[in-house]
């Protein structure tokens, strides 16, 4: 049977990194088997939709690499109402389904139970279809329910503890428990591949799938992500919306690395490891089931090493974007709460064979691609940003005999450095103590790049006009 899997994402909100991570279960799945991935998109709630979420979803599956050959979609589930209307009625017809007029208040009273599940009394009142009645799935008395889960092994549910819950609401719609079976069964899925909380609507959905004539899917329940404190990521306490970590510099192959580690591993000690080893070696038979903690630090310290496998060339375009945009002004921001802010020069400033000449040097400094910024304004800035605290704690007095030197020295990074030696050493300062406030007059602070070689680019006079600068302004 040819595989068919699918990521059924609802566009509600920003793209979390659960969702990326089962994004790329479905995808890896599909490519290894020559199968196909479906995107679908669940936007049948259109009280919460929005167009810019579903825009921000298909971009999160070009970055992912989700594309080309066995992609398909994006489909939308709105376009399959036809389809769910007829299910319910074929559950209807077949007695598997009955209408229902309890409200929440009237179960209440009859149950005494607040919180309790549905007690049954509409099942043999013979309710038509109106205004009000919900249409409730006739789940059976005895027996049991098995869920083959490729992660979780055989989950199994009583079936007299699921109640005769609801699949299409008083207006006749669909609630997302059959519509999104029945789009699985039209779409013709073989394997549902989600997220853990999924996994108490699995027994339901499995009925449903019978009710309605057809074998069930393997499933497949990834385990939940959890934060440091061991607590489920959340878009209110965690960064977890995908865009974010796009806009900070985190590459694509970085992230999907880690998010492919969480939960599994390749053979032998490796982590970081080409997208082809996770292909070959992945198996959700391997997944394990328990919480995967989500961290931060270890994914940044992997973006960072990405960062310095790059081949220069490579590294110069994809900091393009942080230097030469497209940015995202603070109104637009305002909109999605995304995209890449300007750097502070002027955009004509800006010298891409200035960068060319200082990127290998920055390459294996930065973890994240939008620290390039602070690294390299001082190039394509009247005067450098000034970093305070960097400032007060550097001595000045050496700058006037500075000055003086470097408006005779030859400008190379070599000559720089010991030019600046024999000037510390008049005073008794080794290259480091001198550096420090040749650094901060020049860059505005007290780390970045290596300074001789910055200032060989920099040029002469610009270096000076800033040491004077830093002298006036002591
Ligand atoms: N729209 C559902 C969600 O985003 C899909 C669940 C599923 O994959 O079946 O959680």
């Amino acid at each position: 049977m040819t595989v068919r899997v699918r990521f059924a994402p609802s566009p509600t909100g920003m793209f979390h990194v659960g969702s990326a991570r089962s994004a790329l279960h479905n995808w890896v799945v599909a490519k290894q088997s020559g199968g196909t991935f479906v995107l679908r998109i669940e936007d049948t709630d259109a009280s919460r939709n929005h167009p810019r979420w579903v825009d921000g979803i298909v971009r999160a599956m070009e970055w992912l690499g989700i594309d080309g050959d066995g992609y398909e979609g994006p489909y939308f589930q709105s376009s399959y109402a036809g389809e769910h209307t007829k299910a319910a009625q074929q559950l209807f017809d077949a007695g598997k389904a009955y209408y229902c007029d309890c409200t929440r208040e009237t179960l209440e009273q009859r149950t005494g139970n607040k919180y309790g599940g549905y007690d049954g009394f509409c099942r043999d009142r013979g309710l038509g279809p109106g205004d009000g009645h919900a249409l409730r799935f006739r789940t059976p008395d005895e027996g049991v329910t098995i869920v083959k889960d490729l992660v979780r092994g055989e989950p199994t549910f009583e079936n007299n503890l699921i109640e005769d819950f609801v699949i299409a609401r008083g207006d006749g719609s669909a609630v997302f428990l059959l519509a999104n079976v029945v789009d699985d069964i039209t779409m013709e899925i073989t394997q549902v591949i989600r997220a853990e909380e999924h996994l108490p609507n699995t027994p339901k959905q499995q009925m449903l799938w019978e009710a309605l004539g057809h074998t069930p899917p393997v499933w497949a329940h990834v385990p939940i992500i959890v934060n440091e404190k061991r607590q489920k990521l959340s878009k209110r306490r965690d960064k977890v919306a995908l865009e974010m970590y796009r806009d900070e510099g985190f590459l694509a192959e970085a992230m999907r690395n880690y998010l492919m580690l969480l939960g599994w591993a390749p053979a032998g000690d490796r982590e970081i490891v080409p997208w082809s080893v996770v292909e070959e070696e992945f198996s959700l038979a391997d997944v394990n089931p328990s919480p995967a903690f989500f961290d931060v630090k270890k994914l940044t310290a992997f973006n960072g090493e990405y960062i310095r496998a790059l081949p220069v060339e490579q590294f110069i375009e994809r900091c393009r974007p942080w230097l030469t945009g497209p940015f995202v002004d603070a109104e637009e921001k305002g909109e999605t709460g995304f995209g890449i802010t300007p750097p502070p020069w002027a955009p004509e400033a800006y010298d891409p064979a200035v960068f060319a000449a200082v990127a290998e040097l920055a390459q294996t400094r930065i973890a994240l691609l939008a620290e390039i910024v602070s690294y390299v304004d001082f190039f394509f800035l009247d005067a450098p940003v000034v970093d305070e605290a960097a400032w007060a704690k550097a001595d000045l007095t050496l700058l006037p005999d500075v000055i003086a030197a470097y408006s005779e020295v030859d400008w190379n990074a070599e000559a720089l450095k010991e030019s600046l030696l024999a000037v510390g050493e008049q005073r008794g300062l080794k290259l480091g103590k001198a550096q420090a406030p040749v650094r901060v007059a020049v860059t505005g602070r007290s780390v970045g790049l290596p300074l001789f070689e910055s200032l060989e680019v920099l040029g002469r006079e610009r270096t000076l006009d800033r040491l004077r600068a830093a002298v006036a302004r002591a």
